[in-house]
């Protein structure tokens, strides 16, 4: 049975654009209900913890560095089929691959700096969930 949470951010770069409310409205219009949600600067260190998977890739130092670099949105939501919609709704990871009307399509700058995280599977949305978020600081 497919999970229904799943674990966002809103990256730097989408941040410093002033685009939080937009992708919120997204999110919120196709009808995911937050689950927990806060606004901080993760530090290199925790965006290499949290980007573990990635650490031999050579993009890792960038991605790294580039998540810590200025404050981010973190959030679980909730939806039926949470994980595959979640990742239909912000698009391709590389923008100019996304479809039409994604969030990356609409919001991403570069393959980098594109815009939001979106969970790959459902036992990856709870390890990331659990990273952020305790049981107290969801509802
Ligand atoms: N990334 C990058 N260069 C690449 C591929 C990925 O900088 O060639 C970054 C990008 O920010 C991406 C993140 O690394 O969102 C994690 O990569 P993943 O393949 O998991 O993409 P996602 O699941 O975010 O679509
Ligand atoms: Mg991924």
């Amino acid at each position: 049975m497919a999970g229904n949470i799943t674990f966002t951010m809103i990256k730097p770069d989408a941040v410093e654009a002033n685009n939080i409310g937009p992708i919120l409205a997204m999110i919120n219009k196709a009808g995911f209900r937050i689950l927990a949600m806060k606004y901080m600067r993760l530090t290199k260190a925790q965006a290499g913890q949290f980007y573990e998977v990635h650490k031999e890739r050579p993009f890792y130092g960038e991605l790294t560095e580039y998540m810590s670099s200025g404050p981010i949105v973190a959030a679980v939501l909730v939806k039926d089929n949470a994980v595959a919609d979640y990742r239909k709704l912000i698009g391709a990871t590389d923008p100019s691959k996304a479809d039409e009307g994604t969030i990356r399509k609409l919001f991403a700058k570069s393959i980098a700096a594109n815009a939001v995280h979106g969970s790959d599977s459902d036992e990856n949305a709870n390890i990331e969930a659990d990273f952020f978020f305790s049981k107290l600081e969801r509802f």
